[in-house]
């Protein structure tokens, strides 16, 4: 640990180490040691650190223009909407800068669904275990006690239900006061927890029947994560709205809140706003990290090698006594263990040069690029291997 007093608000718990430089799923300390980044930036740099091609447009684009204002038409903005909109089966979006942000923006457009429908006290239903980000809004429609503790009084309006359960949510039919549905199709900090498809599929039914916006938190699963470019897309679910971040822009700060139907109808001019939210920067990177996820066929290196890797860790860590479920899905994994996990990020990188994370304290989870090769995806494999059969 570093002795020297610094100047940081110490909200975070860091790890003893930075890095210098990155290419792929590589990394480089100051001494020159390389290592394997199976966590990209927690579910980010989706197509590897330092890619040349966004290097250069990021380059080109700060020569031209960085930033104008939403107060002027942004064509990158119109050209990454389409886009977006085009591989979502979505009709129109609002830029943000952060999934917390886009998720917001869901919240408000939920907010507003109701009041036009002359719901004075609208309430969203949330799920068990979810994550949402760490606004105030984003944080009362997170589930961990720890991320809420000392911020009350919370963000009202907000009804909790254990996730995958559909009699759970059917129940709530005869309660005029509900507008919307959030969750995630992956709980990704929840511990990586699938949804069931055919709960997807209900709760699609349901929302439509009662007039509920089915909005779907995809700022971990979206952009390819789960080997399609959308998660809800495995159930070939369409959502209300949906929300982006993290791989959107490879590392760039860049988030989305996507609409369509019943949704698109609710914020007009004025309703709201974001200062950096689309600027032509952003929105020029995203846009070509949408087209290099085409070219390069990364969606079906996410789904094929994200299957072998889990198939892979489910049968070399089938006897480890430690080890108490494997799931996933894409390159979205995690190794549930029957004890705490938290030490294993120090030493996976001290002893196995690997980068892992670990969530609600015994589930490791793994978020590696999308343009991992198979013999990147033996080393984790090899590696997480050796790590939890020293346990
Ligand atoms: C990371 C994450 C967020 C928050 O995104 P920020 O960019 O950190 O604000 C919201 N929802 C989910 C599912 C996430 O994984």
């Amino acid at each position: 640990m570093t002795q020297e007093p610094s100047y940081l608000i110490p909200t975070y718990a860091r790890q003893d180490i930075h890095f210098v430089k990155g290419l792929g799923a590589s990394l480089w300390d100051q001494t020159g040691q390389e290592y394997l980044d199976a966590v990209a930036g927690v579910a980010v740099t989706n197509l590897g650190h330092a890619h040349p091609e966004i290097a250069q447009v990021i380059s080109e684009q700060a020569h031209l223009l960085v930033h104008t204002s939403n107060l002027y038409d942004i064509p990158w903005q119109e050209k990454l909407a389409a886009k977006l909109c085009q591989l979502a089966n979505m009709a129109q979006v609002f830029f943000t800068n952060s999934g917390a942000e886009a998720n917001e923006a869901a919240l408000k457009l939920a907010r507003l669904q109701g009041h036009k429908r002359a719901i004075k006290q609208p309430q969203i239903v949330v799920m068990r275990n979810s994550f949402h980000g760490r606004t105030l809004a984003t944080l009362a429609a997170t589930d961990n006690p720890s991320i809420q503790q000392g911020f009350a009084p919370l963000v009202e309006g907000f009804i909790r239900l254990p996730y995958n359960d559909f009699a759970a949510i059917e129940a709530l039919k005869t309660n005029p006061n509900i507008v919307a549905v959030l969750l995630e199709p992956v709980q990704g900090e929840g511990g990586v927890h699938l949804v069931d498809t055919t709960y997807l599929q209900q709760l699609r039914q349901l929302c439509d029947q009662q007039h509920w916006l089915l909005m779907l938190d995809e700022v971990q699963t979206g952009i390819g994560r789960t080997g399609k470019w959308f998660a809800c897309q495995h159930a070939q679910v369409v959502p209300d709205v949906m929300t982006l971040a993290k791989g959107l822009g490879n590392g760039f700060p860049i988030g989305a809140c996507l609409v369509q139907g019943q949704a698109t109808q609710l914020f007009a001019q004025g309703s709201h706003a974001s200062t950096f939210g689309g600027n032509p920067l952003a929105c020029r990177v995203a846009y070509s990290v949408l087209e290099i996820i085409q070219r390069d066929h990364v969606l079906e290196n996410s789904a094929v090698l994200g299957r072998y890797l889990l198939e892979q860790l489910q049968q070399k860590l089938a006897l480890n006594p430690h080890v108490k479920a494997i799931r996933g899905i894409g390159m979205m994994l995690g190794i549930e263990l029957n004890t705490n996990a938290k030490h294993l990020v120090a030493r996976a990188l001290t002893e196995q040069h690997l980068l892992i994370n670990v969530t609600r304290d015994n589930t490791i989870r793994l978020l590696p690029a999308l343009i991992l090769t198979k013999h990147q995806v033996e080393q984790i494999i090899q590696r997480l291997c050796a790590l939890l059969n020293s346990l």
